[in-house]
Parts: structure tokens; C-alpha cells; sequence
């Protein structure tokens, strides 16, 4: 199954979370079966970074999304166990600092936009600008509502300068993030992890909602698209990531670089 074109969200429709089914599995049910052909996406995941890193031909940018517990953190365990962490590099989008503040929203994260020979991994990224500040009335109306076509021209400048993008919205239930919240709170070495600002934003779930699907509608485009992630099954989520991941870095056609002096003429002693 190519899973790159059973979750991407094709471009110019309009996004109703309600048609994408988070315990979605396309009938492949989790055992052993399923942990082999994890195993197997994770090891070619690791020969395809291997190439973009001595091809240097492109980057690959990853950008993570979805509720609190959502599994973005879970995600990029996954993924990155088969990498090198040489050339990949992981960045988490906090509350913006002062300085930050002083910009516009694109600085902080055009800075750190791989390059070329590169994985980058956003866990969250610029599209807080347009959700948390948005559902918290952060900015005004007039600055977040433009913002739309500036992360598409954002977007495409990176597209056209040889960055593939791809946007993962991690689609968990409300009733899943629940029992995990539940989680966090009874297990002691994840109770770190709530923050209570996790629950006001569970408050406004819906709002959330709706945040999201203007943003996955919107900032849709075929060079830089957004996959919806049925999310609330954990082996599910990071089959489905790994693989449309594998699926994208085949298609890049990369190619080792050829050998930088002629070598039939060595001869080792
Ligand atoms: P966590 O990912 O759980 O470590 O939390 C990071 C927090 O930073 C989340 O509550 C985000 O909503 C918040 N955050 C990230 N980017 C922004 C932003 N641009 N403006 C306001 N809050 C943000
Ligand atoms: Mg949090």
C-alpha cells in the first residue's frame, strides 16, 4: 500500500476532521507481522538518509503537528532510530522569547531549516502561529489571518530551493487523549510531561478543531502537502510515517556522488 497517497490530504479540498477516522489501520493489525515491516521501513529509512547525506542533492524537512499527547515526541523516537544523527537534526517550537517576539513569525524557523544533505524534524513549527495564537487570541485577526499565504510562500521558497516538505498532522480522538492525559498523570515518570496549559487547550478542543482544519486546508499544496496521521494507535502512526517517509526520499531519485579521483588506478599494499 502506498500510504503517501491513501493519507495525504488532496490539494484544494476543504479539511472536516470528522472524515478522517483516527483508529484508521487499512486492516493491518498489530503483531509480529506488522513489527517486521516496521523494522524493515526503519532500516531503509536509514540507507535513505544515508544517500541524501552523501548525495547533498536535497533536504528533507519534517514537520510534526497534533494535539497535546498527540505522539509527536513518541514519533521522532521512532523515526529517528534509524538514522544517523549525523545530518538530522530535531527542533522544538516553544512559546516564542522575547527575541523571537521582535521578529516576524518565519525567522526562528527559516534559521533552522535543513539543508541540503539534511533531515530536519519540527516538533510543532510555524503553524502555532496560525493555532495556539489563533484559538488564544495571541495576535489580532488582521496578522494571524495573513498568515496563511505567507506560510505558502514560505513554503514554496523552500520547495523551489530543494527542500522537500512534508507536514504530518498526528490525528488522535479526544476520548484517547484523555486516557493518555490519565496516563501522564498516574505514571510518575510522565507526570513531567502535563502541563496545565495542556488542559486549558483540551477545553477548547473544538476550537482547536477548527484551527486545524483551516490550516490543513489552506497550506495544501502538492510541494509542500499535509498527511492526516490516524494517530490513536501508536504501531499504526509510526508504520504510516516511516513509510510515506521511505516513499518520498525513493522518489527523490537521489544518487551517490561518483568517486572523486579514478579508482581502478589504486592499488592498496
Ligand atoms: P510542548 O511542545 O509540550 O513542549 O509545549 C510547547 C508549547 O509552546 C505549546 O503549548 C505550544 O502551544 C507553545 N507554542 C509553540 N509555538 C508557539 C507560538 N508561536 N506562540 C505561542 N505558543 C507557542
Ligand atoms: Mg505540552
Amino acid at each position: 500500500m502506498r500510504f503517501s497517497k491513501k493519507l495525504v490530504v488532496p490539494p484544494g479540498t476543504k479539511v472536516n476532521l470528522a472524515d478522517w477516522d483516527p483508529d484508521e489501520t487499512f486492516g493491518f493489525k498489530k503483531g509480529a507481522q506488522v513489527e517486521r515491516l516496521i523494522a524493515k521501513t526503519i532500516a531503509r529509512l536509514d540507507d535513505l538518509q544515508n544517500l541524501l547525506w552523501a548525495s547533498k542533492q536535497r533536504a528533507l524537512l519534517v514537520v510534526l503537528q497534533s494535539p497535546d499527547a498527540g505522539g509527536k515526541d513518541g514519533t521522532i523516537r521512532h523515526v529517528m532510530s534509524g538514522m544517523s544523527p549525523q545530518g538530522c537534526r530535531v527542533t522544538a517550537f516553544k512559546v516564542p522569547t522575547p527575541e523571537e517576539l521582535r521578529h516576524d513569525f518565519l525567522w526562528r524557523v527559516h534559521s533552522v531549516v535543513p539543508a541540503k544533505g539534511e533531515v530536519g524534524i519540527f516538533n510543532r513549527s510555524h503553524y502555532e502561529d496560525v493555532l495556539v495564537v489563533r484559538v488564544r487570541d495571541l495576535v489580532p485577526r488582521g496578522v494571524w489571518s495573513k498568515r496563511y499565504d505567507e506560510i505558502n510562500n514560505f513554503e514554496r521558497l523552500l520547495a523551489e530551493n530543494s527542500v522537500t516538505v512534508l507536514k504530518f498532522f498526528l490525528h488522535i480522538s479526544k476520548d484517547e487523549q484523555k486516557e493518555r492525559f490519565a496516563e501522564r498523570i498516574k505514571d510518575r515518570t510522565k507526570q513531567w510531561k502535563l502541563e496545565k496549559s495542556d488542559l486549558e487547550d483540551r477545553e477548547r478542543w473544538g476550537e482547536y478543531v477548527e484551527a486545524y482544519e483551516e490550516a490543513l486546508g489552506r497550506c495544501n499544496t502538492a510541494e509542500a502537502p499535509w498527511f492526516i496521521i490516524p494517530a490513536n494507535k501508536k504501531w499504526f502512526r509510526n508504520l504510516a510515517v516511516s513509510s510515506i517517509l521511505v516513499e518520498a526520499m525513493e522518489g527523490m531519485k537521489l544518487t551517490f556522488p561518483k568517486p572523486s579521483f579514478d579508482l581502478s588506478r589504486v592499488h592498496l599494499k
